[in-house]
């Protein structure tokens, strides 16, 4: 079988280093073409000579250097795992260079979903999420029809301060809402977690990859993470998908896509065992106590510019909180403020989208 040419974006971040385990347990599937992160260079550095990889970049923030490696660089899939709206201009450049795409940066798909979905449809290039509960969804309509669904369900853990009560909330500290209960991840992800903006920004996503509506997506708690998705249809049947909650498994299932691979025995990834993991719970979100989901679903209905406004909002709300200048509910009054902005001057391009970015730094 010939080898897989991959290129990683964001491959010193959390995703990144577990694309790379996975890589290493299939190196005779795929070959490591080019590799990018921002500042972390040593560790850039270890992976290249690990992988024997042709090019790699540390962009420091100029993220047209990604765009440049993906133009110089022939591969079959581009991974991207920047964090971030750094994410938007690779996947452009990705796609219109014809490859196909394993998806686990999602603020992209918030600023900009509809171009991204669009261009790829046309290049005919495959968006494969990485994200557990898109990878969850994804594998699940592969057996149905789109118009036998009735909804899609995305759960939730809750983050790191589900049942916190407001007057909690007003003290808690970055240190605290890093230490997310059932995942492991990124230090954005894991505040946006805790906010459930991270929640938000998923029904985004998942609006703009499976292509449904915002009242046929819901999302429900589900503090043991083994449930990552459902599929309700028409027809009284429910499709649920479940794994133990481990970035790995959908890491692996995009990576290998289509075709389904054994997990490496080096992982030690337990299966579900339905007598071990005996209890499943799921609840509504706690909307009033953690508006994060209401805020982004106001921002996807303001359309135009306003998701990317409030996703760069978020970016700098949550690297603020991470710093310590601002407190966690303070986060929420950022949110507040870009809904409110007035950016009626302003129509929803992608070249308005990337101006944006480039000027909010
Ligand atoms: P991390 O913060 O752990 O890693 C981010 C990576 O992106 C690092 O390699 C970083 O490089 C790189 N990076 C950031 N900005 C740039 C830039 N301008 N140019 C080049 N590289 C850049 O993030 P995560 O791995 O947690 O998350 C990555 C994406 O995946 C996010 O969009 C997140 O929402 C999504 N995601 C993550 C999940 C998880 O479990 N972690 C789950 C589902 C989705 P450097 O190390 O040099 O800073
Ligand atoms: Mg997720």
């Amino acid at each position: 079988m010939a080898k897989k040419r991959l290129i990683i974006l964001g491959s010193t971040g959390s995703i990144g280093t577990q694309a790379l385990d996975v890589v290493r347990c299939a190196r005779d599937r795929f070959d490591v073409v080019g590799l990018a992160a921002n500042t972390n260079t040593v560790l850039l550095q270890k992976q290249a000579h690990e992988f024997g990889v042709e090019k790699t970049v540390a962009t420091q923030g100029r993220n047209e250097r990604m765009v440049e490696l993906i133009e110089a660089v022939p591969a079959e899939v581009v991974l991207v795992a920047v964090s971030g709206t750094a994410g938007l201009a690779p996947i452009l450049a990705a796609i219109r260079a014809g490859r196909d795409i394993a998806l686990a940066n999602k603020e992209a798909l918030v600023m900009a979903g509809d171009a991204i979905m669009n261009e790829a449809r046309k290049a005919g290039v495959r968006i494969i999420p990485v994200d557990s509960e898109h990878s969850a969804i994804f594998q699940c309509l592969h057996s149905v029809k789109k118009e036998d669904v009735e909804k899609i369900i995305l759960t939730c853990s809750g983050g790191t301060f589900r049942g916190k009560t407001r007057d909690e909330l007003t003290r808690v500290t970055a240190e605290e809402a890093l230490r997310h209960p059932t995942w492991n991840m990124g230090r954005k992800i894991t505040i946006d977690s805790a906010t459930l903006v991270n929640k938000g920004f998923e029904l985004i996503e998942a609006h703009h990859l499976f292509g449904f509506d915002y009242d046929r997506i819901e999302v429900k708690l589900h503090p043991q993470s083994r449930v990552h998705g459902m599929v309700q249809l028409k027809d009284g049947n429910t499709l649920m998908h479940m794994a133990p909650p481990d970035m790995r498994i959908p890491i692996h299932y995009a990576l290998h896509y289509p075709n389904r691979v054994p997990l490496p025995p080096d992982f030690q990834i337990a299966p579900y065992d339905p007598t071990v993991n005996t209890t499943l719970e799921f609840f509504e979100p706690d909307h009033e106590t953690f508006p994060g989901i209401k805020l982004a679903l106001e921002a996807a209905r303001q359309g135009g510019l306003t998701p990317a406004l409030f996703t760069l909002a978020n970016d700098r709300a949550v690297q603020d909180f991470l710093d310590g200048r601002i407190g966690f509910l303070d986060i929420y009054d950022r949110l507040r403020e870009a809904l409110r902005e007035p950016r009626a001057d302003r129509t929803l391009s992608v070249d308005n989208i990337m101006d944006l970015i480039t000027s909010a730094w």
